[in-house]
């Protein structure tokens, strides 16, 4: 009898993780700097070295929820595929906002939190931290890589100040016939305006009672796309991984030809 093999991944080895994007800064021409300092790990920012003229700026980050483990891990593969033929844009990565939650499969950090709720508490200080990185940036395009352990299939938020709207765009190249779209007439609390696809009508004020998601935040103050990526997270770990990055390439093509 042949044995299935068993599929080797350290999606949730955070220090593995960082050693990846310590080897692949300096060939792809990055920048790692400390974002904050969370018990014993370390939250990082990775930046683009070279300047470009006029360029688009693009801010994508992943990990904030630790159960999500496709997101940190297409962001990594990304860019080390395109290690070299990077995009000549100006990225602003996240590698991993919670560490700990990654490392524990945890949504909230160490002390409990659902970080994606606090953006709006400065006090916070990965929160205001991370305010004190983006201060004075625009984004053409922001990006957050999450998972939902309901989804039927790639799910699209979409917030944004700017039209065209880029969400089924981004929603069909994640899916690109490799993994269905979510058919669910109603999602999270939301009912798509297409399926897999949430278009949010963002008002000032909205989310003084369920606090801050990090897109909401963005949205308000610093990027004229806004737009969350959902995998679903009961599905096998590659192939999220690759509609995450089906994602990111659409993003990146979309914002390039804007
Ligand atoms: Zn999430």
């Amino acid at each position: 009898m042949i044995l299935p093999q068993p599929i080797a991944h350290r999606a949730h080895d955070y220090a593995q993780l960082i050693r990846r994007w310590r080897a692949i800064c300096k060939p792809a021409n990055l920048r790692m700097t400390a974002l904050h300092q969370a018990g014993d790990t370390t939250i990082h920012c990775v930046t683009t070295r070279a300047v470009f003229d006029n360029p688009a700026r693009i801010y994508i980050s992943a990990g904030i929820h630790g159960d999500e483990p496709a997101a940190t891990e297409a962001l990594i593969t990304w860019v080390e595929r395109r290690t070299g033929n990077l995009p000549p844009v100006e990225l602003m990565l996240f590698p991993c906002l919670n560490p700990w939650g990654l490392i524990n499969n945890s949504r909230v950090d160490a002390l409990g939190r659902d970080l994606n709720r606090l953006f709006h508490r400065p006090a916070i200080p990965l929160i205001k931290a991370w305010r004190s990185a983006i201060a004075g940036r625009r984004f053409d395009l922001a990006l957050t890589l999450h998972e939902d352990f309901d989804a039927q299939g790639v799910y699209v938020y979409e917030v944004g100040h700017k039209r065209p709207h880029w969400g089924r765009e981004l929603l069909l190249a994640a899916a690109a016939g490799a993994m269905p779209v979510d058919p669910r007439r109603k999602i999270d609390i939301s009912r798509p305006v297409a399926p897999g696809l949430i278009r949010r009508r963002v008002r000032e004020g909205m989310f003084r009672d369920t606090g801050y998601p990090e897109a909401i935040s963005l949205h308000l103050e610093y990027s004229d796309r806004t737009f969350t990526i959902e995998t679903p997270s009961e599905f096998n770990l590659n192939e999220r991984v690759e509609a995450q990055i089906r994602a990111l390439d659409a993003a990146v093509e979309l914002t390039l030809n804007r």
